[in-house]
C-alpha cells in the first residue's frame, strides 16, 4: 500500500542551451529549450518536494546574475524564471505555504535543482553524502558555492531508502557523484520513476546516451544508471520520466492539475 495521495509536476523555469549538454557528443549547435522542474508529492505522512528549481534572485537581480551566471565560467547562460514560478507562489495556488513542506529531497546539488532552497526554510533537506562531498564549483560550474554551504540542516543519507511507503530514493550516479532518482507509487495507475538528470531527454533513455559533463567524466556510469532505471521500469511496469524534455513535459498534466 502506498502512502502517496497526490502528485504534481511543477514548471519552475525554462532554460535555453546547447543540446550537447544533455546528450554527450550529440546535438552541438542545436539550441533546445528545457523545462526546469520541481515535483510535489503529497502523502499520508507529509509532503515531499523532489528538487526545488533555481534561486530566483540569482537570475533576476542584475548584480547576482553577473556573479553567478558569468559567461566566462558559465557558458549555458541564465534560465528564464518569473516571480510567479517561485515555489512559494506555486504552492499558494494549492492553498499551501512553504511551511507545509516536510521534506525536500534533492536529486543532486546543481543550481537548477537546489537553488530554490533559499525559498524553503523549515523543511528537512535530504542529500546523499557523496553528492555533498563532491559538489565543488571549481570542478563543475553548475554547482553554486553558497547553495552547497548555505543549508546547515542537511539530513545526510547514504544509498537507497524509502522516504515513506511508496516513495523510494534510487541511486543513479554519473551525471553527478551522488545523483538520486525517485520512485513514486501512486494510488492508481503505473508507478512513476523520476529520472532527474540521470536522463534529461527521452533520447537519453531510448538511445542510452549519457549527459555531457559527467562526474569525473564517468559517462559509462551515467549509461549504467540509465539502464538500471530502464530495467526497473520494465520489471515493475513503471513509467520512466525524463527531467528536462520540453516535448515530454508538454504531454503532462498542467499544474495545478494533479496525478492521483
Ligand atoms: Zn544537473
Amino acid at each position: 500500500m502506498t502512502s502517496v495521495t497526490k502528485f504534481w509536476p511543477i514548471l519552475t523555469a525554462t532554460h535555453r542551451y546547447d543540446k550537447s549538454i544533455s546528450t554527450f557528443n550529440r546535438g552541438a549547435g542545436q539550441i533546445i529549450e528545457a523545462p526546469i522542474l520541481a515535483y510535489l508529492i503529497e502523502t499520508k505522512n507529509g509532503r515531499i518536494l523532489y528538487d526545488v528549481g533555481c534561486d530566483y534572485n540569482k537570475i533576476n537581480n542584475s548584480a547576482m546574475r553577473k556573479k553567478y551566471y558569468n559567461p566566462a565560467v558559465f557558458d549555458f547562460g541564465a534560465p528564464e524564471m518569473y516571480e510567479s514560478q517561485r515555489l512559494p507562489n506555486q504552492l499558494a495556488k494549492l492553498g499551501l505555504s512553504t511551511q507545509d513542506i516536510d521534506v525536500v529531497f534533492l536529486g543532486h546539488l546543481h543550481f537548477d535543482h537546489a537553488g530554490g532552497l533559499c525559498d524553503l526554510c523549515g523543511a528537512e533537506v535530504h542529500i546523499q553524502a557523496d553528492e555533498l562531498a563532491a559538489a565543488n564549483p571549481q570542478d563543475d560550474p553548475a554547482y553554486f558555492d553558497n547553495e552547497i554551504i548555505a543549508n546547515p540542516d542537511w539530513t545526510i543519507k547514504v544509498g537507497e531508502y524509502d522516504l515513506v511507503q511508496g516513495v523510494r530514493a534510487i541511486a543513479s550516479p554519473g551525471h553527478t557523484a551522488g545523483h538520486m532518482s525517485l520512485w513514486i507509487e501512486l494510488p492508481h495507475g503505473a508507478p512513476i520513476i523520476l529520472a532527474g538528470d540521470a536522463a534529461d531527454l527521452t533520447e537519453n533513455i531510448e538511445e542510452e546516451i549519457a549527459p555531457c559533463n559527467c562526474w569525473q567524466n564517468k559517462t559509462d556510469l551515467a549509461v549504467h544508471s540509465i539502464r538500471k532505471l530502464k530495467n526497473l521500469a520494465s520489471e515493475e511496469k513503471a513509467h520512466l520520466w525524463p527531467n528536462h524534455d520540453m516535448a515530454f513535459w508538454q504531454t503532462l498534466k498542467c499544474f495545478p492539475e494533479s496525478y492521483s
